[in-house]
């Protein structure tokens, strides 16, 4: 088993100096800087304003589960608060948010988070110009009051708990894959015994598995590539991010130093795989290179956010579910359901899998997987997963703004 690790390890760095290729994703010395932070409480919201040096991609949601959130992302900003540490601090919150927290992060992220002591909901976010060409941006959260315990009059009134829908509706009903081919280009990717190469039979199953998602009209399917095309991991982590997506799925095929290892495999990120995936960044180049590197509590924590606490949990019972399927159609890797710190599956909160189909260094694996009908059994498994996987949730109360 050591020698499969080592074989992975190795597919990761391999991805991982190619990303370093790519253009930085940090921002350049002409970043935008958060010059000034405020929460302040009305009616029961929250607001909290940020201003700006320049315009920036924002993004706002509330993470869920025992500790709810408010998170505002800003790409391409730093921060530099007026009279509070520049990189990562905190302060007092107010109304039902308990503290406010923020932190640049390597990836070029800056993100604010409120710490709420009840479930929340986002409400409006808006932006004012600033003379200069700086901007204010003004975003509100308030608590998510069940319907049932509301008063008739008050149901009324609390036209933001019908909210939720109307952005979900907004969103389409239909849930957002985003499937992504592993490797392309350039990055082959493992080879087989037999010729057969990691990147060929991805792009294949990738394929096979968004039209098979599709057909069912629940599901709105992005791929990261579509054809035999080189892709920095950054950009297929993004396309995850941007299309909001419910799920990731990373699909590739693996390779070890032994020949008898076969048996497909699903990872999901670890929080040590997490730590090592941003040791990874850090000395790839990923991170911003300007300044010392932040270290505190705050920036932990908020690092500790950013590696999906919700996230990982969804993502392990998705992993359990596809195995489940998978076990019908394909023989499978002992411990088959792994952690691991790949950077693809690094996306602070969309649930993402790793999906490896077998291993080309394995002979019958490799004649199996070169069977269009079995990459087909095998994406229908996958396709049947999803199907449970969503089957018993009901629509996430994320909501974005931009
Ligand atoms: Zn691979």
């Amino acid at each position: 088993m050591v020698k499969v690790r080592r074989a992975l390890f190795a597919c990761m760095l391999a991805g991982a100096t190619l990303a370093a290729g790519a253009e930085a994703q940090a921002p350049g010395p002409q970043a935008a800087h958060a010059q000034a932070i405020l929460v302040a409480e009305t009616a029961g919201a929250v607001h909290v304003t940020v201003e700006l040096s320049a315009p920036v991609t924002r993004r706002a949601f509330v993470l869920e589960g025992d500790r709810p959130r408010f998170v505002l992302d800003l790409t391409g900003a730093r921060w530099r608060p007026r009279g509070l540490p520049p990189g990562a601090g905190a302060g007092p919150g107010a109304g039902f948010a308990e503290r406010f927290r923020y932190a640049d992060h390597e990836t070029g992220l800056s993100r604010l988070v409120l710490d709420l002591s009840a479930p929340g909901v986002v409400g409006e976010v808006r932006e004012e110009a600033l003379p200069g060409g700086g901007v204010r941006l003004i975003a509100s959260v308030r608590p998510a009051t069940p319907a049932v315990a509301a008063p008739p009059r008050a149901l009324a009134q609390t036209a933001p708990t019908v909210l939720a829908t109307a952005s979900q509706d907004l969103r389409s009903s239909r849930r957002v894959i985003v499937v992504d081919a592993g490797h392309g280009g350039r990055d082959p990717g493992a080879s087989g015994v037999n010729g057969s190469r990691e990147k060929d039979m991805t792009l294949d199953a990738a394929l096979r598995l968004r039209d098979l998602l599709e057909a069912t009209g629940r599901y709105h399917v992005v791929l990261t590539r579509d054809a035999d095309v080189f892709l920095p991991l950054p950009e297929r982590l993004g396309m995850a991010r941007d299309n909001q997506a419910d799920l990731f799925i990373s699909v590739h095929a693996d390779a070890s130093d032994n020949p008898a290892v076969h048996g497909a495999a699903v990872y999901t990120i670890s929080e040590r795989g997490a730590a090592r995936g941003r040791h990874l960044a850090e000395t790839q180049n990923w991170s911003l290179t300007s300044g010392e590197p932040v270290r505190s509590e705050t920036v932990e924590d908020i690092l500790l956010d950013l590696s999906q606490r919700e996230t990982t949990h969804l993502s392990a019972s998705f992993a359990q579910t596809v195995i489940g399927e998978l076990a019908h159609v394909t023989p499978l890797l002992r411990n088959t359901h792994r952690e691991a710190g790949f950077f693809v599956l690094l996306a602070p909160d969309v649930p993402a899998i790793l999906l490896e189909l077998g291993f080309l260094t394995n002979a019958e694996d490799e004649a199996r997987l070169s069977d269009p009908r079995h990459r087909q059994r095998l994406m229908l498994a996958v396709t049947e997963a999803i199907d449970a996987h969503f089957a018993s949730r009901p629509a996430r109360m994320v909501l974005a703004q931009h």
